[in-house]
């Protein structure tokens, strides 16, 4: 891919980027190593300052930076204004919160003493998407910089005046050069990295295809990796739910974000006493919303992230549509410039049919009406994603069963699935593995050591 920013509302190149040489590549590597060997030694409280500068300085920038995002992807503004203060807040989260997640455990033995101490292992390398290109970044950062590794990013080609920006924060916020390193590189590039002794952790945001390259280069070369990749979450509304909570959150679960997000609410099923009236209140809360600019707050359905995006999703329900299912609302282009593709609601979808088998990363939900809820965890479970989920019902406990048995990383009750800085976010099955956020994702990437006393 190009690094470039064209604007999806109107497809037009803004700006180039050219990728970094090899000369120049192993120069930032050496100075980010550089930077490593005097960072392990930082005390935790200056580590933690400086993710409080760079949380205040997004949150100082917040409107500026918003705009980048929706110039490069599309969001609309007011989505990209909570992504930055979502993002902030990941960094305060870890800054107040590391001290106590590293502190030293110690362990029981039968005798003398033991304890585990957190020490960091050097430059981590992520490889981040462009749907959230502020926050994605932040949740690997954060509890890596903090816990004393440094951070090498290579972000999506298609955001890279978000990926320099992560990088002028950094400075800005008085971080040592190296500290963290932005690399403008193709993905082909990146396999290679892995046999690289200076960098002893990589992770991945994005598809199975670029998962996989990453994780098999990472495992050939005994690194330890972290994968978040697609889903195509569950979301499951029982006989007693509140049908008009569980259509706003629907509504939001699946086109926030243009339903470009990994735990967007992709099938939506819903047993056979509540599927019609959930389905006509779903339908008119998303008919006749208003097109436009994504820089205008009063628009509510921007463009997708690209014209390739919504070449595709055009296909895959073209295809879903040939094999049998039928379109409730919307399943087209929107007849404007740019990448648009109207808010649309697919049913009758075929056991084997494109939308019953991937992940359909836009603005489509699935409907499925099943008879019982053996029928609806059934339907939910025959996926090769494990990412997250949703139960609607008014019985906790039932809801709760009915959430332990959908074979995913994450299921929300009564609640579209959110990434906050606090739960663990990540995957099972195909949806990678490994966990960002919470004390859980600041423990992939330090090594657990053991110190034994006599
Ligand atoms: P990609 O997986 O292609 O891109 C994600 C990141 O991986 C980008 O930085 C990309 O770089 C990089 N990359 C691509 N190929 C390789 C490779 N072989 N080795 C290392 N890095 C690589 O995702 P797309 O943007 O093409 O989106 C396609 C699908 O990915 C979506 O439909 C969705 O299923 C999934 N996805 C999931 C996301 C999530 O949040 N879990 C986010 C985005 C996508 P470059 O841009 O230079 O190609």
């Amino acid at each position: 891919m190009p690094i470039q920013t064209i604007n999806p509302y109107n497809n037009q190149l803004v700006k180039s980027f050219d990728a970094l040489t090899e000369k120049e590549l192993e120069q930032k590597i050496a100075k980010a190593h550089q930077a490593y060997l005097s960072w392990r030694n930082e005390s935790i409280e200056t580590r933690a300052a400086l993710l409080h500068e760079v949380s205040a300085i997004m949150l100082r920038k917040n409107k500026e930076l918003a705009k980048l995002i929706t110039l490069e992807m599309g969001k609309l503004i007011a989505q990209s204004e909570s992504e930055i203060e979502m993002c902030a807040s990941v960094y305060k989260y870890y800054a107040d919160n590391a001290a106590e997640f590293l502190k030293d455990k110690p362990l029981e033995t039968t005798d003398g003493s033991a304890f585990i101490r957190y020490t960091p292992t050097g430059i981590i390398l992520g490889v981040e998407p462009w749907n959230f290109p502020f926050n994605q970044v932040g949740r690997l950062a954060a509890p890596n910089i903090v816990a004393g590794n440094v951070m090498m990013v290579k972000h999506a080609s298609n955001v890279p005046q978000c990926a320099a920006m992560i990088e002028t924060i950094f400075r800005d916020a008085g971080a040592p050069e190296g500290i963290y390193t932005n690399l403008f590189l193709p993905g082909e590039k990146i396999a290679a990295l892995a046999a690289d002794d200076r960098i002893t952790g990589m992770s991945l945001t994005g598809s199975e295809k670029a998962g996989s390259s990453l994780a098999e280069a990472a495992g050939k070369n005994l690194k330890k990796s972290v994968l978040e990749l697609g889903g195509s979450d569950a979301f499951i509304i029982l006989d007693d739910a509140d049908i008009d909570l569980a259509v706003a959150k629907a509504v939001l679960g699946r086109f926030n974000n243009m339903g470009q997000s990994c735990t967007s609410s992709k099938r939506i099923i819903a047993v056979a006493s509540v599927a019609e009236e959930f389905l006509e209140k779903f339908t008119s809360k998303i008919s006749g919303l208003k097109v436009g600019d994504p820089m205008d707050p009063t628009t509510k359905i921007g463009p997708m992230v690209s014209e390739e995006a919504a070449q595709k999703i055009t296909r895959q329900v073209n295809d879903t549509v040939k094999d049998g299912a039928r379109i409730v609302v919307g399943g087209k282009r929107i007849d404007r410039e740019g990448a648009f593709y109207e808010f649309t609601i697919l049913t009758d979808i075929p056991k084997g049919s494109v939308a019953y088998k991937e992940e359909l990363f836009g603005p489509v939900a699935s409907f499925y009406k099943v008879k019982d809820i053996e029928e609806a965890i059934s339907l939910a479970n025959d996926t090769g994603f494990g990412l997250g989920g949703s139960v609607f019902s008014k019985d906790t406990d039932k809801a709760i069963e009915v959430a332990s048995r959908i074979d995913t990383g994450m299921v929300f009750i009564n609640q579209n699935v959110a990434s906050r800085p606090d739960l663990p976010f990540g995957g099972t099955k195909r949806s990678g593995y490994g966990r960002e956020l919470s004390p859980l994702g600041i423990e992939e990437f330090v090594n657990k050591k053991v110190i034994r006393l006599p």
